[in-house]
C-alpha cells in the first residue's frame, strides 16, 4: 500500500477533474474523495480483531468488484438529485479504483504480492513490473502495528508519495481553476 498520503491527492485530482456537486461546500467534498480514495483500505479493520491488520488486507476491497459495487451505492444516493446516475457512478467508482490502481505500482514485500484487482473475474494478485511507491513498513500484529507506521522507511515512503502524486494534484487544481476563471470573465 501506498501511504494515505498518495490515495489522498489521487482523490483529489478526481475530484478535480469532474463537474458534478455532491455537496455544496468544498471541504465535504474534498473529505468524500479523500475517503473514497482510501475506503478500500478499511479492510485492515477485520483484521485487528483477528490480530493481524494485514490478514484481509488487499483482497476483495482491492478490486474493481468493489469499485463497482461503491460506485452502484454513491450514484444511488447522489444521484436522486439530478439523475445523472451514470456520471455519479463513473466518477464514485473511479476515486474507489484510483486506491487500486496505485497500489498496483507499490513495491510489495510480502507475499500474496500486488492487489486481487480484477476480482471477480480474478482471483490472482497483480503487481506492477516497475513499482513507483515505496514499500510501507508495517506489523502484523494488531499491538505493534500503529507503531510500526513510524519507521524511517516510511518517511521515505511519504517523500516519494508527495513527489509522485503532488505535482499531479497541484496541475488538476491550478487546471480546475484557470477553467472557473475563464467561465467567470
Ligand atoms: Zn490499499
Amino acid at each position: 500500500m501506498p501511504l494515505p498520503v498518495a490515495h489522498s491527492l489521487a482523490g483529489f485530482t478526481i475530484l478535480q477533474g469532474q463537474r458534478l456537486v455532491f455537496f455544496q461546500k468544498l471541504w465535504q467534498n474534498v473529505l468524500l474523495f479523500v475517503v473514497l480514495a482510501n475506503l478500500a483500505d478499511a479492510d485492515f479493520i477485520p483484521g485487528f480483531f483477528v490480530g493481524n491488520p494485514n490478514a484481509f488486507h488487499q483482497l476483495h476491497s482491492h478490486s474493481l468488484g468493489a469499485a463497482v459495487l461503491v460506485g452502484v451505492l454513491g450514484a444511488g444516493y447522489f444521484g436522486r438529485k439530478d439523475q445523472k446516475y451514470l456520471a455519479y457512478f463513473v466518477v464514485i467508482a473511479l476515486a474507489y479504483f484510483s486506491h487500486v490502481l496505485l497500489d498496483y505500482f507499490n513495491h510489495d514485500m510480502r507475499a500474496p504480492y500486488g492487489v486481487m484487482m480484477w476480482w471477480p473475474f480474478s482471483g490472482e494478485h497483480f503487481t506492477a513490473p516497475q513499482p513507483i511507491f515505496v514499500a510501507v513498513h508495517k506489523s502484523s500484529a494488531s499491538g505493534t502495528f500503529l507503531q510500526s507506521l513510524w519507521h524511517i522507511r516510511n518517511w521515505q515512503a511519504l517523500l516519494r508519495e508527495l513527489l509522485v502524486m503532488g505535482p499531479v494534484a497541484l496541475i488538476a487544481w491550478w487546471t480546475k481553476r484557470n477553467r472557473k476563471k475563464a467561465i467567470s470573465h
